[in-house]
């Protein structure tokens, strides 16, 4: 079976999320009938601080499928979960999490509370890091530096 990275959908929803005004970080959700949800960030939109990419490709998924758990799928997102959405990363049982760049300042997955290494973790996807992270370094850096 030949590895076909998604990450293309996840950075042209990242793109969309910063034209929007919002940190632009996209995520999309593969599974066997290949993608089923994708999304960027929508905070401000939403006036939700949990409205994080991730969160709403899963919202999304789950809803399409009438389930809770999303087991056998996969996430790519631009950039490192935070610790909340790596727990809700767990929760839904997702296979595989694809990843960008990594996140310092807000990352929950290699660094900082290292969610998926904690004890109480119940379900570890397979973490793939580093993919098209250059892409998603430079959106980030050109959104933050547009707005100082
Ligand atoms: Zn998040």
């Amino acid at each position: 079976m030949n590895f076909r990275s998604h990450m293309d959908i996840a950075l042209t929803e990242a793109r969309a999320a910063g034209a929007r005004g919002e940190v632009p970080v996209g995520a999309v959700i593969v599974g066997p009938e290949g993608v089923i949800a994708q999304a960027g960030n929508r905070t401000r939109e939403l006036n939700d601080p949990t409205a994080h990419a991730e969160i709403l490709a899963i919202r999304a998924a789950c809803a399409v499928l009438g389930q809770e758990r999303l087991a056998g799928y996969d996430l790519y997102v631009s950039l490192e979960p935070c610790p909340m959405c790596a727990a809700a990363i767990s929760n839904a049982r997702i296979a595989r999490l694809y990843y960008g760049a990594g996140d310092p300042k807000s990352g929950g997955v290699a660094q900082g509370p290292r969610v998926f290494a904690h004890p109480q973790c119940h379900h570890r996807p397979e973490v793939y890091d580093g993919i098209a992270a250059k892409d998603s370094e430079q959106l980030l850096s050109d959104f933050f530096a547009a707005r100082r």
